[in-house]
């Protein structure tokens, strides 16, 4: 399962980012993912929740997901804006096929492809 990995990765920040603010506590983990990163968000909250269980301080609840909606730019015509799933085909290998909703060319994805984590809200005991 991809959505694991990613949140493996996320839960390794949070750790790190815990440990540099001197945090007792994770309340909320605010986290962009992007349209069409493809990842389900409830296999997201599943393994946050999942691995914030076994982690001290970490709220398994606190998973705050934010999408992102697709922005993208044709290379053959002027268009730029966003891009609907419905757009989206499956390639030869399964990886998805973005075109341009106006003349079909070939687009550049600009935003909506990423999942990163945007804000952390900690509780610092001093
Ligand atoms: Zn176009």
């Amino acid at each position: 399962m991809h959505e694991f990995s990613v949140i493996a990765s996320i839960m390794e920040l949070v750790k790190s980012e815990m440990e540099k603010a001197k945090a007792s506590r994770v309340l909320e983990v605010q986290l962009e993912v992007g349209e069409l990163s493809f990842l389900s968000h409830e296999s997201l909250r599943f393994g946050f929740r999942a691995l914030a269980e076994n982690e001290r301080g970490i709220e398994p609840d606190g998973l705050n997901i934010i999408t992102v909606p697709a922005q993208v730019k044709c290379r053959k015509c002027d268009y730029s804006g966003p891009l609907t799933v419905e757009d989206t085909s499956l390639g030869h290998l399964g990886s998805p096929v973005f075109q341009c909703p106006k003349c079909q060319g070939p687009v550049e994805v600009l935003k909506g492809r990423d999942c990163i984590v945007k804000n952390l809200r900690m509780e610092v005991e001093d």
